[in-house]
């Protein structure tokens, strides 16, 4: 069965840390060991796993990424957003976090980001975990 997480932007593009909605749906399912499956259904949305201690991290990562696919460009998509496609392009759409005693195995100061690049809007992230092991 897979499980939604709703994300909700403020803001056209944010960086959105959901590894506290992610631990709390793992602990909802009483698995302790496996694959956390995250899975972004958008096409101008993605998914990354950075650091999350440090706010000026993603906000580094944000202006990189404007700066790579700028607002405006020469782009051929009618609907205006084509560097919000491009950017969920770059960043990709899932991830897989392992799991071991119950709990998910990030680094010390990784945190899993819903990026969103076209906002703001009501967003949700599929979780599915495969367990074992
Ligand atoms: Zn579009």
């Amino acid at each position: 069965m897979i499980k939604h997480i709703n994300v909700k932007s403020s803001v056209r593009t944010e960086f959105i840390d959901i590894t506290g909605k992610v631990r709390e749906a793992l602990q909802k399912t009483g698995i302790t060991s496996g694959i956390c499956c995250l899975f972004v259904p958008h096409t101008t949305a993605g998914i990354t796993i950075n650091e999350g201690a440090d706010p000026s991290v993603q906000r580094d990562i944000q202006t990189m990424l404007n700066r790579l696919v700028p607002f405006d460009g020469d782009y051929h998509h009618s609907e205006g957003n084509s560097e919000a496609h491009i950017k969920s392009t770059l960043t990709g759409t899932s991830q897989n976090i392992l799991i071991d005693e119950g709990r998910l195995v990030l680094g010390r100061w990784q945190s899993i980001f819903f990026c969103e690049f076209d906002g703001p809007r009501q967003r949700r992230v599929g979780m599915k975990i495969i367990s074992g092991g």
